[in-house]
């Protein structure tokens, strides 16, 4: 087959390697970003978005793969950190001829790069890419979709920064507010009804999302996406846009603990989170509470699938956390830059 692709190798400092791809007989464009392959083959999902300039997906795609690095050395995995993202819009742009031709981009890369699903990407656009290459994970019967065990992370996520700031409160009396009830917002709220927990808001863009929360727990409210980083509750969830935590939220935001699946969730990641801290918001490093789908595909890569040894391995982010909390009370940095710090001689 003739090759209609063409990838543009561009020097970014302090990554390994970043492509920008372009296939038009398919109206294919995005970036490819490996960050680090110091500790294995780099690993990260695929997100497509309708950026509205390619100086934003770029943006994008850089933060998220260096963020792979550090989740992957946070969750001691022997993955190194990559990211991809394409330019257009979720609702049209996607065809099998799209994703197969996306498929020998990821092939030419030979295996530097393993893809998985992000934003906008679901099973199926993984199956379509996977005609193409081996170099791709969250394959239907293989590990399948990440985002339950993501949100299974995050919730032992919830738990163990909940013992923080709140230590004598029983879970099911605490209240939630959560941006975004798509795949991992909405397996979030799973676990925490299963857990008792009755008082959630949510919000979120899409109202098809919001439906299938609703139909499923018809006693959560829906508040408008403008009010529910004000909301007044205990625990706030992003799961939706990084970007969200500034000094310019830090004000409204009534939440104690603020723990997601949103990657790169601080607007401005050297100032923002001791705002926070010295706010006496405990927010948990984001790439720490959301590495249960990159556990989850990384024994799929093992062939070491097996849930019970899953659900225990998830389960340690809280341990993970909780010794990081104890480091926190001892020094007084914020969670999110002590643990880049104690994370960088591993990533770097
Ligand atoms: P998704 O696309 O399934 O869900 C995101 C939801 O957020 C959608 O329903 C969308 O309509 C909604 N949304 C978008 N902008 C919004 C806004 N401004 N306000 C409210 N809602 C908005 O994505 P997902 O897989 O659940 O991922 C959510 C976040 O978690 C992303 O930042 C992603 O990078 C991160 N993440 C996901 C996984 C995973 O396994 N899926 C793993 C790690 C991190």
């Amino acid at each position: 087959m003739q090759q209609t692709y063409s990838l543009q190798r561009l020097s970014i400092d302090g990554y390994e390697h970043v492509y920008y791809m372009l296939d038009a007989t398919v109206g294919l464009e995005g970036y490819i970003a490996i960050h680090s392959t110091k500790r294995g083959p780099a690993l990260g999902g695929t997100r497509l978005w309708s950026y509205a300039s390619k100086e934003d997906a770029l943006t994008d795609v850089l933060r998220l793969a260096k963020g792979m690095s550090y989740k992957a050395a946070a969750a001691d995995l022997p993955l190194g950190g990559g990211k991809a993202v394409l330019i257009g819009n979720p609702n049209t742009i996607k065809s099998d001829a799209y994703f197969e031709a996306y498929g020998r981009i990821i092939d030419a890369l030979k295996g530097r790069y393993i893809t998985a699903k992000d934003m906008n990407i679901n099973t199926d656009d993984i199956q379509r890419i996977a005609r193409q290459t081996t170099h791709v994970v969250g394959r239907e019967g293989k590990s399948g979709n990440p985002s339950p065990w993501t949100a299974l992370g995050v919730f032992h996520a919830c738990v163990a920064t909940i013992r923080e700031v709140f230590p004598t409160r029983e879970l099911s009396s605490l209240s939630f507010a959560i941006q975004g009830v798509g795949e991992t917002g909405f397996h979030l709220i799973q676990q925490l009804v299963a857990h008792g927990v009755t008082s959630i808001l949510i919000s979120d863009i899409n109202p098809d999302k919001l439906q299938r929360v609703l139909t499923q727990f018809p006693f959560i409210h829906v508040v408008d996406d403008s009010k529910l980083l004000a909301a007044h509750v205990d625990v706030l969830c992003p799961c939706a846009f990084g970007g969200i935590l500034s000094h310019h939220s830090l004000p409204s935001i009534q939440a104690k603990v603020i723990v997601g699946s949103a990657n790169n969730v601080f607007l401005d990641s050297e100032h923002d989170p001791q705002r926070f801290h010295d706010a006496g918001i405990w927010v948990a490093p984001d790439y720490m509470a959301n590495a249960g789908g990159l556990i989850n595909v990384y024994y799929e890569l093992e062939n070491k699938h097996d849930e019970s040894f899953l659900k225990t391995t998830i389960q340690r982010i809280a341990d993970r956390l909780t010794n990081l909390y104890q480091r926190v009370k001892q020094s007084g940095i914020n969670p999110f830059t002590l643990s880049l710090s104690l994370t960088q001689s591993f990533v770097e």
